[in-house]
């Protein structure tokens, strides 16, 4: 299994619990440890220390499961054969969930006058960024698409909105939201009208269909694609994304991402899968579906070794929880079938759904990394 992320942690989880020892899953990944790609947002505003949100790969104990923490530096699908800074595996099977990486240097400006809140550092630079800002124009901007988790810069245009209102400094700042959308979550109407009446509520200006192109930090301007110009003084970006260097030198890609099959995860090389954000399989970049993916390939691995009938196909279903600032959660069950169109069902805002969003990181924490502890929690 290439990478520890969403991906690969529910697949190896799954093929330990049905093997045992009788397989043998290497669990290669570049980092030492897995976070919530939602908790660097409790990081970026100081709610939580960077080494709370952080879980050790060392912590893995599974039957049949090594977890080799070795960069990856050549991927050869046809043979199945992956070579890292240590050492060059033969795998019988071979599944990738290597995620998306990226690259703020894409976006004219951004490095130099920008931040970005997709990476752990960018969140790290932030920290000490915000408490710095006292007046001005924020941007919250998407610079390209696909880009992880849709709802993301929604939740961040809120929570900023809370930030500079407890500091009292909210009406000596204004805050725009750039998204590529015509509305925030275009498969539920229901979730993007109520958050377009949060954004009036809160005096958040929302320009849909639309990108930051280039930052120019001398005259405080952000381009968009149409060529408009709007201020900005601090401006909290989306990066552009794409595979890890290891992957597109592999030849797999298509369009910058692996193709899939969409209900079974088969790259067009036998033996080799391919989960998660890595791939073009047609659902959002977000962990819960990588989740998904993964379910899906270690049943059919399961049937295959097993024997078995072919398990039920990708369903492209997820639950997602919308973080609406002040401690209030909403939640969307969002399913992107194979054929037709994606849709979604609103459940609004309220702090059972904040205890619900806990439960959630508990229970995978619970499969992943055995913290039987971590469910536990204050209803
Ligand atoms: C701010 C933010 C909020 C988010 N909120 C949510 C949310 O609420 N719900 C949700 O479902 N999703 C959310 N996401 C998205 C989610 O984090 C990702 O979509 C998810 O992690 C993708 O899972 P994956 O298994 O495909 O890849 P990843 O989890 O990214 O894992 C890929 C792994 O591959 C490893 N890797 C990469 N290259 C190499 C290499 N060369 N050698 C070795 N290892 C390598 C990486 O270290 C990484 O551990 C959020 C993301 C962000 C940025």
């Amino acid at each position: 299994m290439l990478g520890a992320g969403f991906g690969g942690l529910e697949l190896t989880a799954l093929l330990s619990k049905e093997f045992g020892t009788e397989i043998d899953i290497l669990l290669i990944d570049q980092s030492d440890s897995f976070f919530f790609g939602y908790s660097k947002l409790d990081v970026m505003f100081s709610h939580k220390l960077p080494e709370a949100v952080r879980f050790a790969y060392s912590n893995i104990e599974k039957p049949g499961v090594r977890f080799l923490q070795e960069t990856i530096t050549s991927i050869d699908p046809e043979n199945r054969r992956v070579t890292t800074t240590k050492d060059t595996y033969d795998a019988d099977i071979m599944v990738i969930g290597l995620g998306a990486d990226y690259d703020p240097a894409a976006t004219p400006g951004l490095v130099e006058g920008g931040n970005e809140f997709y990476s752990f550092e960018g969140v790290l630079k932030l920290r000490d960024v915000l408490p710095m800002f006292s007046k001005g124009h924020v941007v919250v901007g998407v610079t390209s698409t696909p880009f992880k988790c849709p709802p993301a810069p929604s939740e961040m245009s809120l929570l900023i909105d809370d930030y500079l209102t407890r500091r009292s400094i909210r009406n000596a700042c204004d805050i725009t939201l750039v998204m590529p959308f015509g509305v925030p979550i275009p498969p539920s109407p229901e979730m993007s009208n109520t958050l377009l009446t949060a954004f009036a509520e809160r005096g958040i200006k929302y320009i849909g269909n639309s990108l930051v192109s280039a930052l120019d930090q001398n005259r405080h301007m952000i381009t968009l694609n149409n060529g408009e110009e709007i201020p900005y003084d601090l401006f909290l970006g989306i990066p552009h994304h794409r595979v890890p260097k290891v992957v597109a030198d592999s030849g797999m890609t298509e369009n910058g991402w692996i193709p899939v099959d969409r209900r079974t995860l088969k790259t067009r090389y036998p033996g080799v899968y391919a989960v998660g954000d890595v791939t073009s399989v047609g659902t959002p970049k977000a962990g819960i579906f990588a989740e998904g993916a993964a379910r899906t390939v270690a049943r059919t691995i399961i049937a295959e070794l097993k024997g078995g009938d072919q398990p039920e196909d990708f369903d492209g279903a997820g639950i997602c929880h919308v973080e609406f600032g002040e401690n209030l959660v909403s939640r969307i069950e969002i399913v992107f079938p194979p054929d037709g169109s994606p849709y979604g069902i609103f459940t609004p805002a309220s702090e059972a759904l904040g205890n619900e969003k806990k439960e959630f990181e508990a229970h995978r924490l619970e499969r992943w990394f055995n913290m039987e502890s971590a469910v536990n929690l204050p209803k």
